[in-house]
């Protein structure tokens, strides 16, 4: 018997110091969320403690980007390291929309799963599921499992498009088989209810487009029936995919993990729970803004609760810049008082201005990242390289080209630099953003021609003055940077 427990001691110093060897790594992503929509970043009109508690903690940074100024291509840049642009499809994802990262892709998952971690996605996953189209009713496969996650807990597609079920692995939770679970572009029946025919019955009345199938008083873009045991309300999403994260990270029990918490706050429809509405006097956007806030505090707890704080680093991030009226009267226009979503910059959501993708940026390892702030250049799509870096696994060749290892940077080494350059496109790669230090170069179509503007970011940070006649020299040298990255990924 000595010789077992003495075994299992042994076992267990090592499998502590081979999890100290390998830190587990929460990615928090928001959705929506502006530079300046948190208090760390000069907000004044709304508080995000738990937020600030995190960057107080670790490392602000000021030149945080996420790559995309829309959900769908930054999240999947996130995952393979790959900008959007180089691939089809990679737009904001229809309701019925297959899945978009084939099974094989190297991903932040399947790089750090072969070196032992276990890893979930919780929250929102927008990056379709199924080939050709997701099989509501039965196997949702391809999806995370197949490109490198043990588990998920999913909106599949994202709010204000149906349907509203959770995705857990690769069913529907509680999906009755009597009641399947229907969606498609068409009204199913024409006596449908819309938000259109049954405009008067709407708890949020949308502003423009969203106004297809109503599920909680709410309608959305696309139609679906069925699959009523199966279905959420909007105002418990936050609450169950903290449950769920609290329960899985309670679970691995000393193995190394990553954990993607997917939010999908401050994405319209915004309805929070009921505990934070009418909170932040800004009306839903400001009181999705605290619960995404409690979450981030929750996530933080859960990490205290396992003991884990020393052994974790958090990464907290944005998809895209802000947006006010995405679709639904929510008041996020005439509540907002003299807040600046976006902080000091110009754009948001589907932009390639600094607002568009300069996005909340935080970092956090306690007893291994030293408090401060960053200047550093650093993005999203350098997620997977670093991580890997972090989880000590070799990414292939091929793989993940466009995502640089900037680990010192995000843990805050001395002299540690961030990227050289950040390239930002749009939902579709029709515009890009490039800035190379204090320039930044703007391309846009107009008529099928390329049209570039310059900026100063160093004089300028808003972008509001276009130098590219006064400096004819940077603008070419910008123009073929941008040419060339395009052309092929530039380390
Ligand atoms: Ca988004």
């Amino acid at each position: 018997m000595k010789s077992v427990s003495f075994l299992l001691t042994l076992c267990t110093a090592f499998s502590f110091l081979h999890a100290a060897e390998k830190p587990n790594v929460i990615i928090i992503m928001a959705d929506d969320l502006g530079w300046g929509d948190i208090s760390c970043n000069g907000a004044t009109t709304i508080k995000t403690p738990a937020i600030d508690q995190l960057a107080a903690e670790g490392l602000r940074f000021t030149s945080g980007y996420c790559s995309a100024s829309t959900c769908t291509p930054t999240r999947y840049s996130l995952l393979t390291g790959n900008y959007a642009f180089r691939a089809a499809n990679t737009g904001i994802a229809p309701p019925n929309g297959p899945a978009i990262i084939t099974p094989g892709t190297p991903t932040i998952a399947s790089l750090v799963k072969q070196n032992g971690y276990h890893t979930a996605v919780i929250g929102k996953w927008h990056l379709g599921l199924g080939q050709p189209r997701p099989d509501w009713n039965g196997e949702l496969k391809p999806g995370p499992l197949e490109i490198g996650f043990d588990h998920c807990l999913l909106l599949p597609t994202t709010n204000d498009r149906v349907p509203q079920v959770f995705v857990q692995d690769h069913r529907v939770r509680n999906l009755d088989p009597a009641d399947p679970l229907w969606v498609g572009e068409r009204k199913p029946s024409p006596d449908h209810p819309t938000g259109i025919t049954h405009r008067d019955s709407l708890k949020l009345d949308w502003s423009h487009g969203h106004n297809d199938t109503i599920h909680n008083g709410i309608s959305r873009i696309g139609f679906y029936t069925g699959g009523q045991k199966a279905r959420f309300r909007d105002e418990d999403l936050a609450d169950e995919w903290i449950k769920e994260s609290r329960q899985w990270i309670g679970a691995q029990k000393g193995q190394p993990f990553l954990l993607f918490f997917a939010a999908h706050d401050i994405h319209v429809p915004r309805m929070p729970h009921e505990r934070f509405q009418g909170k932040s006097g800004m009306g839903l956007r400001g009181d999705s803004i605290l619960q995404f806030d409690w979450c981030v505090g929750e996530l933080m707890k859960i990490v205290d609760e396992n003991h884990l704080a020393e052994n974790t680093l958090f990464v907290l991030c944005s998809d895209n810049g802000p947006v006010l009226d995405d679709g639904y009267k929510d008041q996020a226009v005439e509540k907002l008082g003299s807040h600046l979503p976006a902080g000091p910059f110009r754009g948001g959501k589907y932009s390639v201005l600094e607002g568009g993708t300069r996005t909340p940026f935080l970092t956090r390892w306690k007893g291994r990242i030293a408090p401060g702030v960053s200047d550093q250049i650093v993005c999203t799509i350098d997620l997977p390289a670093s991580i890997a870096a972090l989880a000590r696994t070799e990414v292939p060749a091929g793989g993940c080209v466009d995502s640089m290892n900037l680990l010192p940077a995000l843990l805050g080494e001395k002299d540690a630099k961030g990227r050289e350059f950040v390239l930002q496109q749009d939902n579709n790669g029709n515009k890009f953003g490039l800035r190379v230090g204090k320039w930044k170069l703007v391309r846009e179509k107009n008529k099928a021609q390329l049209e570039h503007q310059l900026y100063d970011l160093q004089k300028d940070p808003g972008e509001t003055e276009n130098v590219a006649a006064q400096h004819p020299q940077e603008r070419k040298r910008m123009v073929e940077k941008l040419h060339a990255i395009i052309a092929s990924p530039q380390h």
